[in-house]
């Protein structure tokens, strides 16, 4: 069981710099968002919400079909499927490929699902070089760190500290202007595309009808990954299917825009198997590795397997307050905010840190922006009753169950009931303000961690019983309705 890194969280609140970063980046991609849904640049974003949430929940719930036919019509395109029951076995086959080809040098871009099986640290192991060649993922595999954030994964670096590190790594001159440290890492990566034995890529969406990976990015390095080399590889989760190339239109409509604020991302690329005799470029094998990893458990539960419906575009990370304070690497696993506080409980088992179905406000801000409209705070809240369930049976909750049963005795009993609260108002209320003037003479950690960054608001003078009961008294004596502010 992990605890709460509560450290690690005082960090990330306390570095100026890196709050600044966060809320600055998130802040641009929100407005970007909202810019781009107004009616009058698409009508009606909403139905295209609802009709990405219809196929999705239709593919999962029938995701065995989908997922033969697209075998099927990929192996007809000459392509090969691998699939894989978990991170272990997608490694293995990988590995097995890459010394069945003899290949040194791989170049990839940026996979979500790679990340999440740790693939390139297993490559590195058996001395295979493997270079990110989306900038984002190469500045973090420069700086040895997990993404950041799912869309935009250097989010947390500012351009002072991408100098210093191409400067450390690369041996360049210190180039602190974007565009200058854009070409530095355009000129490194350029050789290693061409010198790439194997391309990797993750995937947007598969195409069940057509046997397509479709990828989308703006950098054209997906494209150059996947033509460049002479084997293709493309590793995805088996929950990225979608049953027919037309409906990709209404992803292609939800996803730019929610997850960067763009109408169409610059590049949509189809992989749809090897060169074809004829075709000027392309590779010569095509493999596509399907990952199940935990998401035949999630799909097992039927009220959570909604999680499956996520297209990975950020915007819930974008609109949460608790991703905008305490960033992406705060979060357990490589999936941060709020997506990540769903994913990583049912992947893991809820035993595993207990704490992060509760890093969330439940202020729904997540649901209302998610593209294929999955309910968050719902599943965030039968998380908890499962962490709940959890504690239980290992006897962890005798303390709550107990201030639980004596709250419900004490609620049954109204005039104990008010007794107790206007007793425990005027102790309160004075204690409020000793605490507030003395430092703590006992160290009590919930109430002085909450009394560090909140001010504690003094008990109202009278309570609702009270004006309840004066409000009653006025309407007796003047025969009516009192006015608003005679209560006051
Ligand atoms: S849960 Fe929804 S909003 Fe969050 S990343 Fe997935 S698709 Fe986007």
């Amino acid at each position: 069981m992990n605890p709460l890194p509560a450290e690690q969280l005082r960090e990330t609140l306390s570095d100026p710099k890196l709050q600044l970063a966060i809320y600055d980046a998130t802040g641009r991609l929100m407005q970007k968002r909202k810019t781009s849904i107004q009616p009058e640049v698409i009508d009606d974003f909403q139905q295209y919400r609802d009709q990405a949430n219809r196929i999705k929940k239709h593919t999962i719930e029938n995701l065995d079909y989908y997922l033969e036919q697209l075998e099927r019509n990929l192996i007809a395109r000459g392509g090969r499927v691998l699939w894989a029951a978990d991170a272990e076995d997608a490694k293995r086959q990988i590995l097995e490929l890459a010394r069945q080809k003899g290949v040194r040098k791989i170049v990839k871009s940026k996979s979500m699902t790679t990340e999440e099986i740790d693939l390139n640290e297993s490559l590195e192991h058996a001395h295979i070089e493997v270079v990110e060649t989306d900038l984002g993922e190469y500045i973090i595999q420069l700086a040895h760190e997990r993404p950041y954030h799912i869309v935009a994964p250097a989010l947390h670096k500012t351009r002072y500290q991408v100098a210093d590190l191409f400067t450390e790594k690369l041996g360049v001159e210190r180039e602190e202007v974007i565009e200058k440290q854009t070409m530095i890492a355009r000129r490194v990566l350029r050789e290693k595309f061409l010198a790439g034995e194997m391309g990797m890529t993750g995937a947007n969406f598969l195409i069940a009808d057509s046997g397509a990976v479709v990828v989308i990015e703006n950098e054209g390095n997906a494209r150059l990954s996947s033509s460049a080399p002479r084997i293709q590889v493309a590793v995805a989760g088996i929950e990225k299917l979608i049953p027919r190339a037309q409906d990709l239109a209404t992803f292609l409509k939800v996803l730019g825009r929610s997850a960067t604020g763009q109408p169409l991302t610059v590049y949509t690329s189809f992989l749809s198997g090897p060169r074809r005799p004829g075709e000027i470029d392309g590779p010569e094998e095509f493999y596509l590795v399907l990952i199940d990893n935990g998401r035949t458990r999630v799909l097992a539960d039927k009220d959570k397997r909604q999680s499956l419906y996520c297209i990975r575009c950020g915007a819930c990370l974008n609109h949460c307050p608790v991703y905008r304070k305490i960033g992406g690497h705060n979060y357990p696993w490589v999936y941060s905010g709020p997506i990540g506080a769903i994913l990583s409980p049912q992947f893991h088992g809820v035993a595993k840190d207990p704490w992060l179905p509760y890093a969330s406000s439940l202020c729904g801000a997540c649901a209302e922006v998610c593209p294929v409209k999955i309910e968050i705070p719902k599943i965030l809240l039968e998380l908890r009753r499962e962490v709940t369930e959890e504690k239980t049976r290992q006897g962890k909750t005798g303390f709550e169950k107990l201030a639980f049963r004596i709250w419900s005795w004490v609620m049954c009993r109204p005039s104990l009931y008010e007794f107790g609260a206007s007793a425990g108002g005027a102790l309160f209320g004075g204690a409020t303000e000793w605490l507030k003037k003395s430092p703590l003479p006992i160290k009590v950690p919930p109430l002085e961690n909450w009394l560090a960054h909140r001010d504690l608001p003094p008990p109202p003078p009278r309570s609702f019983r009270q004006l309840w009961r004066e409000r009653q008294a006025l309407r007796d004596r003047t025969g009516g309705a009192p006015g608003k502010d005679q209560l006051h």
